[in-house]
């Protein structure tokens, strides 16, 4: 971008944010628009045009001629179709016009988005409603306008709509319970979220060179190069100049469409990096890391790279995720997982806390599932990432605090703590609790870091389900507390009977290695390896009671996310299979060949002149069996992929790809791999590991 970017003044130039919104519209109108956002009302009809025109005027200045309902369907990317604001008016010229109408809801076709069999019960018609608590933006000539996406008979087709009713019931859950505290001034409680974004850069022209990137946006093929990450010299490194000249660039696109570009470091493995925002509301959080994602992308392409989000690009290196730090914040802006300084705080923030260990230890199986995608399976459990198995690290300090309240010991010294002017709880340095990068769920000194998630996931989903579940121990408690006769008593006894009960996900060591598999087994906690153990909870009795009890998902919705999820897996196989063994037939098999013929050739000609061609015979015959080998893998894949798309049933075909399609695709490779490191690198038909990470 610019050589003299101004940050303060540029930053959130391109979004129509509060401070834009007080300046544009008559004051009676900004203040109805406030109250709707912050109360997460529907916008009043009544104000709509008057907001659309303020925001066409502006959209326009920025140079905007077009406007688009920005939506979120369930491929997990991001969705946009442009309108134009031009309306003729009869003479041969045109006016810029923009409604309320237009401002609140869209209409689009819906057909071709999946929809996971909605589609088939109802129009194909699809809806978008905007969202006013994520502001618009203008982007490439285009007013951004995030919506919602649902269909005509009002069942959600994004990830948006169940999220922003997650967080209407984890508000409504939290306000019983602060109510309880003794709270009357509060009047939404808002889930934060701040997502830490991995990804990778490579070089596009490397990139080009390889099919595998371009489909499927990781190398199914590749030995490893000579230094990987062993030396552990990439991490916090310093940040090479191409590099830096990207990130910068990042961070002003990002800064002036008002997203908190915070943080940014190399990280663990070669070519991988790291960027993260400030926390903000979680829907406007999500929409940002989808627009990030988006933006990452773009930016690396003026750079002449490519910016990889697949969760696992690089075998035998670490993959990427994103960390989903969550945490409560009342409209007020206190953090309720903040320990506070009086006893009162900290038996408040100990209600929270127990409700989080209770959801967790409850639905362990709908957070795994929140997570799963092909992509994923790659991390979880293969010790660089979090293992599958989803347990909660609270860190020492807290876990003494725990300890102590459950102790009988000290029923008595602990009770007296709810009283006013008694004892209080330590606060909790960040520091002392953010050590163990092993733990899936980990108490980080104010709020939970869900580590789970991949690079490339749209966060709507897991902070759905983080927040439904909580909602849900936040309900057991408040029915259980509200009208009992003395609070404090019943607290207590609430408290360490939950923590009692659900003290089994907490795990302070170490997530890695088979003892903690064995250990979680004895403990009863679920371990789904794989996308399609995990799938299958969406759809269980428990889940749908769940969600219906709160709004979230109807029990038609479960069933057609569930359908999406699996089509989705075996699409992403299906493709990495074909491109495999596309690869593999017409690059990788002449070029064997060629080089074979080759070392023939020399081996035919120092026989000639009386040298016995030992080298060369043993590697021709090498060659040989490894390419044979290789032609027979290509079969066996050949042969399962068919099985695998000829299987109807949704479930089935995704197992098939899961237990035929996948191994004969790590069949071919291991031979493809070994046959790399035998044939002269100048003869490989495309750029290697060393050149893929090592040449920026
Ligand atoms: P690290 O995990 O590397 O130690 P930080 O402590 O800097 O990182 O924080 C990671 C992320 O957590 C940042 O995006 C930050 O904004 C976010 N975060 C901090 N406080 C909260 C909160 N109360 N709610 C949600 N996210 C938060
Ligand atoms: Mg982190």
């Amino acid at each position: 971008m610019s050589d003299n970017f101004n940050v303060m003044e540029q930053f959130g130039i391109d979004v129509f944010n509060e401070n834009t919104m007080r300046q544009r519209l008559p004051k009676i109108i900004y203040k109805q628009l406030k109250q709707t956002i912050d109360e997460a009302k529907e916008l009043d009809s009544s104000i709509a045009d008057v907001v659309a025109s303020a925001i066409k005027d502006w959209a326009i200045e920025k140079g905007a001629t077009h406007f688009t309902h920005w939506f979120q369907p369930m491929t997990g990317i991001t969705a946009e179709k442009h309108d134009s604001f031009i309306t003729p008016i009869g003479d041969g010229t045109v006016i810029m016009e923009f409604s309320g109408k237009e401002l609140i809801k869209g209409e689009s076709d819906a057909s071709s988005f999946p929809s996971g069999g909605l589609r088939a019960t109802f129009e194909a018609r699809g809806y978008t409603a905007w969202d006013p608590t994520s502001y618009a933006f203008v982007k490439n000539g285009s007013l951004y306008i995030p919506t919602a996406f649902y269909s005509y008979g009002g069942e959600a087709l994004d990830k948006k709509t169940p999220l922003l009713r997650s967080m209407d019931a984890v508000s409504t859950q939290a306000l019983r319970i602060l109510r309880l505290f003794g709270n009357d001034t509060v009047k939404r409680v808002v889930p934060t979220v701040g997502a830490e974004q991995e990804y990778f850069l490579v070089d596009k022209k490397t990139y080009d060179k390889r099919k595998d990137l371009i489909f499927t946006g990781r190398t199914l093929f590749g030995a490893p190069a000579p230094k990987g990450q062993e030396m552990d010299d990439h991490y916090y490194g310093s940040i090479k100049a191409r590099v830096a000249d990207y990130m910068k660039d990042l961070d002003e696109h990002l800064w002036r469409l008002g997203i908190t570009s915070k943080t940014k470091h190399n990280e663990v493995a070669p070519a991988q990096h790291e960027m993260a925002p400030l926390f903000a509301p979680c829907n406007l959080s999500c929409d940002q890391n989808q627009l990030t994602m988006d933006i990452m992308k773009k930016v690396a392409l003026e750079h002449g790279l490519v910016c990889l989000l697949h969760e696992k690009p690089f075998a035998g290196i670490n993959g990427s995720g994103k960390h989903d730090n969550w945490s409560l914040s009342t409209d007020t802006g206190k953090n309720l997982l903040d320990p506070g300084k009086s006893p009162m705080d900290n038996a408040q923030f100990l209600t929270f806390l127990a409700a989080i260990i209770k959801a967790v230890d409850e639905y362990p199986e709908l957070l795994r599932m929140a997570v799963a995608t092909a992509g994923n399976d790659h991390r979880l459990g293969a010790n660089e990432a979090p293992p599958a198995i989803v347990s909660i690290f609270l860190g020492e300090d807290l876990e003494a605090v725990i300890e102590h309240l459950i102790d009988g010991t000290n029923y008595t010294t602990q009770r007296a703590m709810f009283n006013v002017g008694v004892s209080s709880l330590p606060s909790f340095p960040k520091d002392s609790t953010d050590r163990n990068r092993t733990s899936p769920f980990a108490f980080t000194g104010n709020k939970f870091e869900f580590r789970m998630c991949g690079s490339s996931l749209n966060i709507a989903g897991p902070n759905t389900v983080l927040n439904t579940i909580v909602a849900n121990s936040l309900k057991e408690f408040a029915d259980e507390l509200e009208g009992c006769e003395n609070f404090t008593e019943a607290l207590h006894d609430l408290l360490v009977r939950t923590i009692k009960e659900h003290k089994r996900v907490i795990f302070n060591g170490n997530g890695y290695g088979n003892e903690w598999c064995e250990e979680a087994e004895k403990r009863g906690l679920p371990n789904f390896r794989s996308t399609i153990d995990a799938i299958p909870a969406l759809t269980s009795p428990k889940s749908i009671k769940l969600f219906k009890k709160f709004g979230i998902y109807t029990e038609v919705e479960l069933h057609a996310r569930a359908e999406i999820h699996l089509e989705n897996y075996s699409k992403a196989v299906n493709i990495e299979a074909l491109t495999a063994a596309d690869m593999a037939r017409t690059e990788i098999l002449p070029a064997v060949m060629k080089y074979t013929g080759e070392i023939c050739s020399i081996a035919a000609s120092k026989k000639a002149i009386g040298i016995e061609p030992s080298v060369e015979l043993a590697l021709a015959a090498k060659l040989n069996d490894l390419t044979v080998s290789l032609n027979e893998r290509l079969e066996a894949l050949g042969d399962a992929v068919v099985k695998a798309q000829c299987t109807e049933e949704s479930y089935a075909k995704a197992v098939a790809y899961h237990n035929y399609v996948f191994p004969a695709m790590q069949e071919l490779r291991a031979v493809v791999d070994e046959l790399e490191t035998k044939v002269d690198e100048k003869c490989w038909p495309y750029p290697t590991y060393d050149e893929l990470l090592y040449n920026i």
